[in-house]
Order: C-alpha cells, then structure tokens, then sequence
C-alpha cells in the first residue's frame, strides 16, 4: 500500500494588516503578500502536514484566477467583458517562491479552481452561452496547469458548483484542463455530492476530495459503488472553528477505511481553511497529523 498522505485543500486563514493596505492604496505600493504566504507554509510545515499548499492568502480563490485572465474585470463579483483567454502565468511564482520555503521531504500542492465555478461566480455580460465561457475558461487553465506541473507533485482542481449542479460537460470540462498533464490530479468538491457519486468516480483525475467530516452521509452514498479512484478523505470540519481531538479524528479515519478500504491516499481538512481562525486552523493540521501517524503510522 502506498503511504497515505496528509495534505490540505487550499487556502488557509490570512489576517492581512490593514495599515498595509491603507499605505498601499496611498502610496501605490503593492502589499507584500510573501509575507503573508510564508505565515500559510510555516503554520502547514509545523504542523506537519506533508504534502502543502501556497494557502491561496494572496486573494480570494476565484479572482486570485479571474484578476489575471483577458477578457475578465473585478468588480463587487468578476465580471466577463470580452472573450477570456490566458495571459501568462497565475500562481506559478508563488508555486516556485513556496518551494523555496519548505523542507525537501515536503510536496507541494499547485491549485487550480475549476472553469465551472469560475463561470458560475462570474457575472457574464459577454457570451450569453454559460458552456462557451466554461470551455474558455478551461482551456486557459489548461495552459496554467501545464506550467504549474513543472514545479508541483500534484494538482488540485477545486469545484465546488458541480456538488449544486453538474452540468453535462462537466467531465470534458475537466478533461480539458487534464487530458495532458503528467503529475497527479486531484478534483475537490466540496458539499453534498451524493446525487453526483457515480459522475465523480468518472472524472478523468486520479484522486477524489469530498467533505466526509461534514457530511458522513457521503460515505453510505459511496458504499453503493464500486470505488475506482484513490480519495482524499475530508477529516476535520472547515466551517466550524471546533478543533476535533486526535481521538475523533481516528474514529473518522477508521469510518473512512470501512467503506474505502486501501482506495484512502490522502486525509485532509473538508475543505479550504480560510474562514478559520488562524490558531484553529493550525492545530486542527496538528492533530490531523497525529491521528494520521496513529492509524498509518
Ligand atoms: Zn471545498
């Protein structure tokens, strides 16, 4: 059996100083979101968590995409004004300047959010046909990702709309952003996905991410079917700043090992971190890691 790894979603709480941004609004400097970054990694690399991410503190997980794209506006939501295409690199400097952070037995997660929650977030006021925004925007995170996997062990495409409504593309969707990359895949969908179990089981990725902690049901939804992909088994709540004692976390795993048996590659948070509180978010990581050494060892 390969080792199971603990690893995180994406984002992770960030407390930006408001005088920094006050005295770049004034000054027209940028905010130095290094900073902010390496609070992310060193609260992930202490907790020991193995496999991490950027923390996405950098800006909110749809416009950190949509601010860097052509043909999209940040207004109050992104609004769509022209046709979107890429425009050079989104995350890959920050990708490169987290490496230079952690230790080298630590992997690093590249972060993409999904085309269709991009559209669905988005206020289109340019095509008037939802599938030929969806299919622009992955096939300019196609040309994101082929980057980014030169400088990560995995990537995680994050899409929360398909657990409220999967469009009938939404396999080509992903295929589009896949179908050429040579690292690992991961899809994350968060919410209820029981309706949706035998649409994910078909996505062309290697590891499937569901919110197990916050949603138990999922795992009798899961019991019908025949499992064919490995999973990230959600295991501690990340809408709830109640940190689960290692005890719980265990009894969650052993849950998660009933129904998935060896298929379980990764025990992660439910979801992204970010509206936790800084202290909770840390030490939820820290017995996440602890009920991972005493299940796996
Ligand atoms: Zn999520």
């Amino acid at each position: 059996m390969n080792k199971v790894k603990t690893t995180v979603i994406g984002s992770y709480p960030v407390n930006v100083e408001n005088m920094e941004i006050m005295n770049g609004y004034f000054n027209q400097t940028m905010v130095s979101w290094d900073k902010y970054i390496k609070f992310a990694v060193n609260d992930m690399v202490e907790s020991g968590i193995e496999m991490i991410s950027d923390g996405q503190t950098r800006d909110l997980f749809v416009n950190i995409f949509t601010r860097k794209l052509k043909g999209c506006r940040i207004r109050d939501r992104t609004e769509i004004i022209d046709k979107v295409e890429y425009d050079g690199p989104i995350t890959v400097e920050d990708q490169k300047f987290v490496r230079t952070l952690i230790p080298k037995d630590k992997q690093l997660i590249g972060l993409i959010t999904g085309p269709f929650t991009l559209t669905r977030s988005s206020v289109d006021l340019f095509y008037n046909d939802e599938k030929e925004l969806a299919f622009d925007f992955a096939n300019a995170l196609k040309q994101e990702a082929q980057l980014l996997q030169k400088h990560v062990d995995m990537i995680s495409i994050d899409e929360p709309f398909f657990s409220m409504d999967l469009p009938e593309y939404g396999k080509d969707l992903i295929k589009t952003i896949t179908k050429d990359l040579s690292c690992p895949t991961r899809l994350h969908v968060c919410g209820d996905v029981s309706k949706i179990v035998s649409d994910v089981l078909d996505m062309p990725v290697d590891i499937l991410s569901h919110e197990f902690k916050a949603s138990p049901k999922l795992f009798d939804a899961f019991k019908q079917h025949n499992i064919t992909k490995n999973i990230c088994l959600g295991s501690v709540r990340s809408d709830n700043s109640r940190v689960e004692s290692v005890d719980e976390i265990v009894e969650h795993i052993n849950k998660g090992i009933d129904v998935f048996g060896d298929k379980i590659s990764q025990i992660a948070p439910d979801c992204g971190q970010r509206m936790l509180l800084r202290d909770a978010a840390l030490q939820k990581l820290k017995n996440l890691v602890k009920a991972g050494e005493e299940v796996y060892g």
